[in-house]
């Protein structure tokens, strides 16, 4: 480690972006910079109007006017073009079973189709949600987000199929990618079988067309006759017109909370924000992209610029201030084979991106004649290969270089005197020697973006996959020397697989584990690869293979990792950290296990090393804020998925469609609108006011009037009425929480009403000898109540379902048949039972 420091210690005067790749941003004309805060008051209003429905089903209520004020100002940083989104063709599959939906916990969806995509995207999941509403018998659509689409397939009442679909940027060239949770090979065959229908204006629909049709037949169900409103053309016309005004005109909370929530899943948004798709939008969409090639093209040329005077400095530069020194000194200051050494393939590289360089300038300076430059990446194509040789001698020659500089006082002289020299810009030798092994990655990101763009009847269409395919086999090629490599190579490797667009190599930092985890959002699980470092904790989404799209990256100060308090989520672990907090799922028990242990061991390690660099008087305050007694606001809070609750947390009423969940900023935990009417100004939201439940904006206010301090009174709520589905709950249903501490037993089972076969899955717990039946784990009040004094338990014998299934009979009555998931957790179930079903002497 202490070598580590050692290495890479003048990197740390250098905050990372100095080094970051300007060119990232290069892709987001300046329309599109903007944050998804700025479409979402203005261009939304329309979809808040119920569907027009075409057929059969009855239509939902609008929902009720949102009562919070305007949102506050959007803090965080604007958006960026990233990368292309996934293109591979391969569609990956979930191994782990996904959340189940039971109809009366149908998720709330946003009733906003995804900006940014093909206008016609848009129009497509609108017409889509009129035909498969929340209670649609068939097929239903649970979710959807800018680039992803979450629908529901119902074999029977017991069976259902969750199937996810990416939508890519370039929606519809692009086919979206399929994949479901399970492991049936007829199944994944359907869903591989979608890309066979062929491309049309409303791809999406056809796809869904065939895959229900399929399913179908897949399960000798009849056909659904609603997929034929599939075929129908999609509603025409400017959606804009039902403009509202006045107070009505707010953004919609459900909008609100997914991007404060998930703004991290960067959204990818280029194209017009228009729903409708006409000659004249058509015709302007073409002009934008063409704008945008010319545009990328500049800077493919001027970030080469900048990069031929790296190697220049390094090349011309350096060596002459080493040829003064020698000069002046009347003998060499350093072994020109060392110099050599250390200046490994510079000047071939020098040489090569010096030609590379001239004929870019010359193609972007006669842009209209040509309109065209990967045929150079092309044609220079094999000279790249000289990275992975650089790539491959860097870290040597970086050790060499300080080596010398240890050994070789005169030389050392001159490394600092030319790092201090106007040239170099206060940045050390080192950054500079880096840039060649960035400079593949940021061709491919440039190249991508660039043929991202391009008319694929254009000549240098083919020239860029081709350019694209040489840089993506050095970028591999470079990937595969260090994955053999040492920590530092496993930083560069990881960097280079996030594209470069973060830079991963730090003083000090050492890599720990790596492994993909499901992050638990509101609604969905979706797969995400982590990275554990020493200092940090990094999350990504797989674009493709070995390729990562950077979501974020969270420190290990003040970070807390926890199990959960119900032992039935086996698999999970709690990330707290001050920017972000959310649930993990591991695929199995020993694998949450060992990322529990590896993230508590680094976050122990992280602390001790920084509190011996704090003075002992301030020691004790340092191990206040390790301990979990951060004040209310301080933290991200975890935010309870929605489908484990189906009623507010504080007041029980039950959630409708129209009577949404709405999350507490400061504790996280789910609400009715009513019980969460205030704002509060939360110190990890930057001081900003957000959304808190009554519960906790008491406290707050408490702690305020404690601290009086100025800058946090409340917000005063607007004077709306409520109209609350309450139902009358009876007290023994409230007196115990599914999430209830101390119970003998708890999870989700099973149950099955005697003779009926329907099959039901509910949230259990047996406390005081009390069986307590739940719709979700975080439920606050039971749906039943059953002492079990007097019942008593038969197992099935035989089948297969014996030891997984077991009966609850009183006397000769059987009551329920219970299912577990798996032997051991019926058999505990079954101690429990019979444990709470005797009277203790
Ligand atoms: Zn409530
Ligand atoms: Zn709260």
């Amino acid at each position: 480690e202490e070598d580590e420091e050692d290495v890479y210690g003048d990197f740390e005067r250098y905050p990372i972006t100095h080094s970051l790749p300007k060119q990232i941003r290069l892709g987001s004309p300046p329309p599109m910079a903007s944050s998804r805060r700025s479409f979402s008051s203005e261009d939304h209003q329309s979809p808040r109007s119920p569907p027009r429905k075409p057929q059969r089903h009855s239509l939902p209520a609008p929902p009720p006017p949102s009562i919070c004020p305007p949102a506050p100002p959007h803090a965080s940083t604007p958006m960026r073009e990233l990368p292309a989104p996934p293109q591979e063709k391969t569609a990956w599959r979930f191994t782990r079973p996904s959340v189940t939906f039971f109809s009366r916990q149908m998720p709330t969806r946003s009733s906003v189709p995804p900006k940014g995509r093909a206008p016609l995207l848009g129009a497509e999941l609108k017409f889509l949600e009129s035909i498969f509403d929340p209670n649609h018998e068939r097929f239903r659509i649970i979710d959807w987000k800018p680039d992803e689409l979450s629908c529901q397939f119902n074999v029977t009442g017991e069976k259902l199929l969750i199937i996810h679909c990416n939508i890519t940027e370039s929606y519809p060239s692009t086919p979206p990618i399929w994949f479901v949770d399970s492991d049936d090979p007829s199944l994944t065959q359907v869903l591989s079988r979608l890309e066979d229908v062929r491309k049309g204006s409303t791809l999406l629909l056809q796809q869904l067309k065939k895959l229900i049709c399929d399913l179908c037949r897949l399960y000798n169900l009849p056909q659904h006759p609603d997929v034929e409103m599939l075929d129908q053309p999609l509603p025409a016309g400017p959606v804009e017109k039902d403009k509202k005004h006045g107070t009505e005109e707010v953004t919609s909370e459900e909008e609100e909370e997914e991007e404060m929530h998930s703004s991290d899943e960067e959204d990818n948004s280029s194209t017009s924000s228009k729903e409708h798709l006409d000659e004249a939008d058509r015709q302007q969409e073409d002009e934008m992209k063409r704008k945008k090639v010319v545009h990328i093209a500049q800077e493919i040329m001027s970030s080469e610029k900048v990069f031929v005077d790296v190697l220049k400095l390094l090349h011309i530069d350096f060596r002459d201030a080493v040829a003064k020194a020698t000069r002046q000194n009347g003998k060499p200051v350093v072994d020109e084979r060392i110099l050599s050494q250390i200046l490994y393939y510079l000047p071939q590289l020098y040489q090569l991106n010096r030609d590379l360089l001239r004929e870019l300038e010359e193609r972007v300076a006669h842009w209209s004649e040509h309109q065209r430059l990967s045929d150079i990446f092309v044609q220079k194509g094999p000279y790249l290969k000289m990275y992975s040789t650089y790539i491959r001698q860097f870290d040597n020659n970086v050790a060499l270089l300080d080596e010398q500089c240890r050994k070789n006082p005169a030389f050392a002289a001159v490394v600092r005197e030319f790092e201090m020299s106007p040239r170099c810009a206060s940045l050390a030798l080192k950054h500079y020697l880096l840039k060649p092994v960035q400079r593949i990655p940021q061709y491919q990101l440039l190249l991508t973006d660039y043929l991202k763009n391009l008319p694929e009847d254009l000549e240098d269409y083919k020239d860029t996959q081709a350019a694209l395919g040489i840089v993506k086999e050095v970028a591999n090629h470079a990937n595969d020397i260090m994955k053999q490599g040492d920590n530092f190579q496993k930083l560069m490797q990881i960097q280079y697989s996030l594209n470069g667009q973060q830079e991963i190599v730090q003083p000090g930092r050492v890599f720990l584990k790596e492994g993909t985890l499901m992050k638990l959002s509101r609604k969905v699980m979706q797969p995400r690869m982590f990275f554990l470092f020493n200092d940090a904790l990094m999350y990504t989404t797989p674009v493709q293979s070995a390729q990562y799209k950077l979501n974020s990256v969270l420190s290990l100060a003040g970070m807390k990792v926890s199990k959960p308090s119900q032992e039935a989520y086996q698999n999970e672990l709690n990330i707290e950290s001050v920017e972000r907090s959310f649930i993990l799922s591991a695929s199995s028990a020993k694998e949450r296990d060992e990322w529990l242990e590896a993230i508590g061991r680094a976050i122990d390690d992280y602390t001790k090393k920084k509190i011996t660099f704090i003075s002992s008087r301030s020691q004790e305050e340092a191990e206040g804020v390790v301990d979990s007694g951060a004040p209310l606001g301080s933290k991200a809070p975890i935010w309870i998925p929605d489908l484990r609750a189906t009623m507010c947390m504080i007041c029980t009423c039950e959630f409708t469609l129209t009577w949404r969940r709405h999350h507490c900023r400061a504790c996280g935990k789910v609400v009715c609108q009513a019980c969460s009417a205030n704002k509060y100004y939360l110190e990890y939201l930057k001081n900003q006011p957000a959304r808190v439940c009554d519960h906790c904006f008491a406290k707050l206010q408490e702690n305020s009037d404690r601290c009086a301090s100025a800058s946090t009174s409340p917000i005063k709520p607007g004077a709306f009425s409520f109209t609350r589905k309450q139902k009358k709950i009876p007290a023994a249903l409230k007196e115990v929480s599914a999430n209830t501490e101390n119970s003998s037993m708890s999870g989700y089972l099973n149950r099955s009403k005697g003779n009926k076969k329907q099959w039901k899955r509910l949230w259990f717990v047996i406390k005081n000898k009390v069986l307590y039946t739940y719709a979700a784990s975080e439920d606050v009040a039971a749906l039943e109540s059953q002492p079990l004094l007097g019942f008593f338990l038969r197992e099935e014998k035989n089948g297969p379902a014996q030891k997984l299934q077991f009966k609850l009979y009183h006397k000769n009555t059987l009551f329920y048949i219970f299912k577990a998931d798996d032997i051991p957790t019926a058999q505990r179930w079954i101690e429990a039972f019979q444990e709470a079903m005797i009277l203790e002497q």
